[in-house]
């Protein structure tokens, strides 16, 4: 029997394998299209990320006779995608901020002729007086709007165009929104501003991702456990993956460490940089020049034992498929950053670990992530983290493929935290750090004093972020 979506796959794409998902949601968008899925007309596919989404709309773009407008959040992913689909041999055009009138009217004849697989566009064009008028003269028989979690994220803040998406697709027959990552409300608010409260077909893939080990890990110093972490990696390059996910063991190159701000990043990468064996480091964050980025992005797609520290700015639209471990060094905001920020590992399907570190500060005990009740409910380690990911986004754990939890290696207190509570309760901060070093030679006169020289493996710098002190 011939299987029609698998040729066009292979002849188009070279992709030999269709996962049943981008089979399901390719078929059903051509359905739609050619009406027989009057349901489907509004879909919501939400498809774990590295899974090969981009096919599942390529491929009906390449098909489809009418042109297929595709939406995106960002410039650098629509040259990203240009390249590809050009690459894949369809024919592509896009509507950019700065074009003439002339060249905007080329590309709308050549749709009308029906000449073009697909457009790609940001939503600020389509909002423009003439994106309005563009998107019914094109003729489009498909809209695509990928990374769609951003219309009810950035929506409602800095994105206003977002907000008027559902009106300007309104003409187009069929609308289908990609999303790595959706809650419930998240899906709920896409319907009314995406769909203007119409009902949406969902396909929705299991969001489980086997290959990755959770791990949470409370700490008392950040640096010192990157530090000890990075530098057994360094000095064991390839240790056998059945060890690998113990807390205290490496972590395996390449990795990514997510930081919460601009300057930890490049605090974390020079700190790192100086006091483990590895020297590819280097930070991301959406401060430095466009240029910068795109050649620390090159660096690292193409790096097989490097570091990056950097912001939730890196990774979008970034498939990087051999990433080994993606460190957190506190909790993000939501559930659906954790998952989206940590599925950047194993992408290529093998063993990779996503390690949440848990800073302790003697003053205020655990830093939480109380903002989100469920990501709160996956650190706080009273059951499977697998199971409290898939809860959080509706879905069921088949059993567990891996996680501290599990398989019994939970970390409940970040090291020497009596001896650091004790300290800091006799001295207060900083006298503490200055009595845990014990350096003898600086300060003989408190070498009597109790708890002189008792965290002295400790450096001065993990001793002042164990102990809260700003330096
Ligand atoms: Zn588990």
């Amino acid at each position: 029997m011939s299987d029609y979506l698998l040729d066009e796959a292979r002849s188009r794409f070279g992709t030999s394998v269709l996962y049943p998902y981008q089979r399901l949601v390719a078929g059903t968008i051509l359905d739609a299209c050619n009406g027989s899925e009057e349901h489907a007309r509004n879909l919501v596919a939400v498809l774990p990320t590295g899974g090969g989404k981009s096919l599942c709309f390529q491929l009906p773009a390449a098909i489809l006779d009418a042109p297929t407008l595709i939406v995106y959040p960002l410039l650098s992913l629509i040259s990203d995608q240009e390249r590809r689909m050009r690459a894949a041999g369809l024919s592509v055009a896009v509507f950019r901020a700065g074009q003439t009138g002339a060249e905007r009217e080329a590309i709308v004849q050549e749709c009308r002729r029906q000449e073009l697989d697909a457009v790609l566009a940001s939503p600020e064009v389509l909002d423009s007086s003439f994106g309005r008028t563009a998107v019914q003269r094109c003729g489009f028989g498909l809209a695509v709007v990928d990374e769609a979690h951003c219309v009810t994220e950035w929506g409602q803040s800095f994105r206003e165009s977002y907000m008027a998406l559902g009106e300007h697709l309104e003409s187009v027959p069929v609308v289908a929104a990609f999303t790595a990552t959706a809650s419930e409300s998240t899906l709920i608010s896409l319907n009314e501003i995406l769909f203007l409260g119409h009902k949406a077909h969902r396909i929705v893939a299991n969001p489980d991702r086997p290959e990755l080990r959770y791990t949470v890990i409370p700490v008392s110093s950040v640096l010192r456990s990157l530090e000890h972490g990075f530098q057994t990696a360094s000095v064991c390059p390839r240790p056998d993956y059945a060890h690998v996910h113990k807390p205290r063991d490496a972590f395996q190159l390449p990795a990514i460490v997510f930081c919460r701000t601009r300057s930890e990043t490049e605090r974390i990468a020079r700190h790192l940089y100086a006091h483990t064996g590895i020297k590819d480091i280097r930070y991301y964050h959406a401060g430095l020049p466009v240029s910068q980025r795109a050649a620390t992005e090159q660096w690292f797609f193409n790096a097989e034992r490097a570091v990056l520290c950097a912001t939730c700015a890196y990774g979008m639209g970034v498939d990087k498929k051999d990433v080994r471990t993606v460190i957190h060094t506190r909790p993000p905001a939501t559930i659906e950053a954790y998952v989206q920020e940590a599925g950047r590992a194993g992408r290529d399907k093998q063993a990779a670990s996503a390690v949440l570190l848990l800073p302790v500060r003697s003053r205020e005990g655990a830093v939480t992530g109380q903002d989100d009740p469920r990501l709160q409910n996956l650190i706080d380690g009273n059951s499977c983290r697998r199971e409290s990911i898939l809860n959080a986004f509706g879905a069921r754990s088949e059993g567990c493929a891996g996680c501290d939890v599990c398989a019994g290696y939970l970390q409940t207190e970040a090291e020497c935290t009596a001896e650091i509570r004790a300290l800091h309760s006799v001295y207060g901060s900083e006298m503490a750090v200055k009595i845990a070093r014990g350096d003898f030679m600086r300060y003989p006169e408190l070498a009597c004093l109790p708890g002189f020289g008792s965290l002295s493996g400790w450096t001065t710098m993990h001793l002042s972020e164990a102990f809260s002190v700003k330096t």
